[in-house]
């Protein structure tokens, strides 16, 4: 896929998989803003100042809803504004994409709620606060930079957690406690916070339900995932392209139609 998309620069368009995740990344980004937003009215005003964002004091009904006591509604209105609707073959397609959304998106509300102090820490209890969505971030390792992106950073005062949405299947605890991405994550979190991350979490939104699948890492897996990145630098400096298909990667990949090796 690199050797396409970076050596060959073959154009690529977006498959029916990338644009439903983007569509889902966006959603839940407008969501995460939101609870950034109600978390900074709350501690930026006295309890006196609450009342004017009480839901009592204001005409609120379901034609003018409260953009500061969200409910399932608020989500699913987000989810329809960042539907991407023009990369599927058809309008059954699309419609039938559109409708499966809206069940994750109601699951993710019921995930949500239970478990966010934005929304009253009702269930589980946690103080877990948002304080970045989408957050771009850059880093040197091994002399090289490394750029991506933390769909959501969240601190209950002493640790900090990054959560990954997929809207792929589940993968296993071991998967995840090798994976790549979340190692890169954890090294971007110790150099931007300056502070260890303390957890590493997949959240899987699929037609399972919503599955967390937590992880961490420590100072020796960090090290072995810089070699792990200094084996994959070597490769690409040696142009060492050498596919690896699985049905899991090669479904969402752009170049499936021209690549001669692509799993089913
Ligand atoms: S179809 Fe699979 S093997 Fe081929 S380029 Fe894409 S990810 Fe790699």
């Amino acid at each position: 896929m690199f050797e396409y998309a970076n050596v060959k620069k073959i154009p690529r368009g977006i498959s029916e998989a990338e644009s439903f995740g983007s569509s889902v990344h966006n959603c839940l980004k407008r969501w995460g803003e939101l609870e950034m937003e109600i978390g900074r009215r709350a501690l930026g005003v006295g309890q006196d100042q609450m009342v004017l964002f009480d839901k009592t004091s204001h005409e609120y009904n379901d034609d003018n809803p409260d953009p500061l006591h969200p409910t399932p509604n608020t989500l699913l209105e987000f989810w329809h504004q960042s539907f991407i609707i023009n990369t599927y073959a058809s309008r059954v397609e699309a419609d039938f994409a559109r409708e499966r959304g809206e069940r994750l998106m109601e699951q993710f509300y019921a995930w949500s709620h239970l478990r966010s102090s934005s929304f009253g820490g009702q269930g589980s209890g946690e103080v877990w606060k948002v304080i970045a969505v989408e957050k771009s971030f850059s880093i040197d390792v091994n002399g090289s930079v490394l750029k991506g992106r933390f769909d959501r950073v969240e601190s209950d005062g002493d640790s900090i957690r990054v959560i990954d949405f997929k809207t792929s299947p589940p993968r296993s605890q071991d998967q995840v406690d090798a994976d790549l991405q979340l190692s890169i994550y954890a090294m971007a979190i110790e150099e931007i916070y300056k502070q260890p991350c303390g957890e590493l979490m997949f959240l899987f939104l699929s037609d399972e339900g919503v599955v967390e699948r937590s992880t961490t890492r420590s100072e020796n897996q960090l090290n072995d995932a810089r070699k792990q990145i200094k084996t994959i630098e070597d490769n690409m400096d040696s142009k060492d392209f050498h596919p690896t298909p699985s049905a899991g990667v090669c479904r969402c990949c752009p170049y499936k139609g021209v690549c001669d090796v692509a799993a089913a």
